[in-house]
């Protein structure tokens, strides 16, 4: 199997919905239409609170998904504030995100083989054995008892998921 330019979108909408919810797909949606997005006229085009938009923008910035820019209004010739999208950082950005869910799933992993995983078979919520401690080995969700997790099951699950993303990062990495 062989990733496109396409897939490169679809995983960044997902990746970014999974962050910043509805909004943050309206914003990249719109992104992807249009190119960039105006500072000056995010009121009026977007269907997202200003406020909320600019920390959004701000953020993918960070992650170099989009970069400041200045656009020259057409028909006023106002010069305006923009932010481009720019699509060649999508691939690092999902890089970095599959790396850091890696590193996630990684830690889990080993707490689990350790036997420093608490869980709770009320809600099934897991928790650090420092957090147990924390919480006096009862859970602040029901106040169920915290047993110890250890679960080989759970252990090949976890390792099966980190295989899937290795194959994923590889995939990507060869594009
Ligand atoms: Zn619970």
């Amino acid at each position: 199997m062989e990733l496109q330019d396409n897939d490169l979108i679809d995983m960044s909408a997902m990746i970014i919905e999974n962050m910043f919810g509805e909004p943050g797909r309206k914003i990249f949606e719109y992104l992807l239409k249009n190119g960039y997005i105006a500072e000056e006229r995010i009121a009026t085009t977007l269907d997202v609170r200003s406020n909320e938009a600019r920390k959004i923008l701000q953020k993918l910035s960070d992650e170099a998904v989009v970069i400041p820019d200045r656009v020259k209004d057409e028909e006023t010739g106002e010069v305006l504030h923009s932010w481009r999208l720019n699509k060649p950082a999508l691939k690092t950005f999902i890089l970095n995100r599959l790396k850091k869910t890696r590193e996630k799933l990684e830690v889990l992993a080993r707490h689990e083989r350790e036997g420093t995983l608490y869980i709770c078979k009320t809600c099934n919520r897991r928790y650090l054995l420092d957090e147990a401690y924390a919480y006096g080995f009862q859970c602040p969700n029901d106040g169920d008892l915290l047993v110890e997790a250890n679960n080989p099951a759970v252990v090949k699950l976890i390792e099966e998921s980190i295989k899937k993303i290795d194959v994923l990062i590889s995939m990507i990495e060869r594009m």
